[in-house]
């Protein structure tokens, strides 16, 4: 049964102001009510103490706030926690919360599947199936950062510190409900996060980092994953749309307003795919003074591949990633290589398969596509 009641969710602060003077009340209203519902995780207006009886019941009548159904939760012995959510039609998304020493960060999903399909990418192989709301993309925040309060037994404090758009989906093809929930991350109402912890992941959707930049501009993580179109094509097919290039350009252009003076780049170590030498010596020239956008100040962070059997690929060995990190680290780059946390419960980047019902039937035309379109390039 869906409901038709209006979702508080979906609502940033500005959206909630108007809609409290909808309802005839003074706009301020809103920022007591969004604080009760983000700041203390309450569900019921009638816990909403300091507003009127008449605003609470009439809340009430028209008004809800809805979270996403949990299916499941798991734990991982490193304190890891997944958490599986239900959103409709038989789709699910998962979110994934990562316990360190100075921070506790959240890697939120954008999308029911991806219609990016990228070869290496479990959600990827599961097609598109629909963008989330706002509510939808926010709900996986409120529940965690309340249910993990509650665990920890915080007595209020905030345990999510950072939060990554790094789940399943591509945020900037939902730019429409990304922002929204963005502005209730910064919001000092709603999570009160700054725009550095705050970090939005792309394959490289050039236009909307562009509006992004406009916009809001938070932490930007950019998927890279070759040092050339001829690569980067067949494994992220949205290169062919926006080449390296433009990427690098965005790139370059996002940092006049980024937080950070440095964009992430995210490069997932593919066995005798991307991870030779001489792939790491051209990504130094991509990113210096000599390649197409001139030199753009990055640090890399490269993630091990995470196998998938759909996949027919192979996670580049230690030894490996470790000497191209070498290579880069003495090209002047900073480079750190990605820690696989919650490996017993699946937490790890791309493995965040949720079940989408894959309305583009992305698995069948990857497994019709040639093998071939990803070159070897190291010798047999
Ligand atoms: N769509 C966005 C954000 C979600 S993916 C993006 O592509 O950036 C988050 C990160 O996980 C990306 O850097 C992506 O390349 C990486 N990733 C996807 N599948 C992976 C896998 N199987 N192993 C390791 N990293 C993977
Ligand atoms: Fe989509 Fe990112 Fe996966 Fe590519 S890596 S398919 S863009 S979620």
């Amino acid at each position: 049964m869906t409901d038709a009641t209006t979702n508080l969710l979906d609502f940033d602060l500005e959206a909630l102001s108007a809609y409290c003077e909808r309802l005839g009340e003074k706009r301020f209203r809103a920022v007591q009510l969004f604080r009760w519902i983000h700041q203390r995780g309450a569900r019921d207006f009638d816990q909403m103490s300091d507003l009127a009886k008449s605003l609470r019941a009439k809340l009430a009548g028209c008004a809800t706030i809805r979270p996403l159904p949990v299916i499941s939760e798991h734990i991982s012995a490193d304190g890891t926690v997944k958490w599986l959510f239900d959103v409709g039609a038989g789709n699910a998304v998962e979110s994934v919360f990562i316990p360190e020493d100075d921070r506790g960060t959240l890697c939120v999903s954008s999308q029911a599947g991806c219609a990016v399909g990228c070869r290496f990418c479990s959600t990827g192989h599961q097609g598109f199936s629909r963008n989330l709301s706002t509510g939808e993309i926010l709900a996986q925040l409120w529940h965690a950062e309340h249910a993990l309060r509650e665990r920890l037994k915080t007595n209020g404090e905030r345990v999510i510190t950072n939060v990554v758009m790094m789940g399943m989906g591509e945020p900037l093809q939902n730019y429409g409900a990304l922002v929204p929930a963005l502005r209730v991350m910064l919001d000092d109402h709603g999570y009160g996060l700054s725009r550095r912890r705050v970090t939005v992941s792309t394959s490289g959707v050039v236009p909307f980092m562009e509006r992004l930049r406009e916009d809001l501009p938070v932490a930007l993580a950019v998927s890279l994953h070759a040092p050339d179109d001829a690569l980067r094509d067949p494994l992220v097919p949205l290169n062919r749309k926006y080449p390296l290039a433009e990427l690098l350009a965005a790139c370059k252009g996002y940092l006049e307003r980024a937080p950070r003076d440095f964009i992430t780049f995210e490069y997932c170590m593919l066995d005798g795919v991307n991870d030779g030498d001489e792939q790491a010596r051209a990504l130094l020239a991509l990113v210096g003074p000599k390649g197409p956008a001139g030199r753009v100040p990055c640090k890399f962070n490269l993630i091990p591949f995470n196998p998938f059997p759909a996949s027919g690929l192979k996670r580049s060995s230690n030894e490996r990633v470790q000497a191209f990190a070498k290579i880069l680290i003495e090209g002047g780059i900073v480079t750190t290589v990605r820690k696989t946390r919650g490996d017993d419960i699946d937490a790890a980047c791309g493995q965040l398969a949720g079940e989408v019902q894959d309305r583009t039937r992305a698995a069948e035309r990857m497994t019709r596509a040639p093998v071939q379109v990803i070159r070897p390039v190291r010798p047999a």
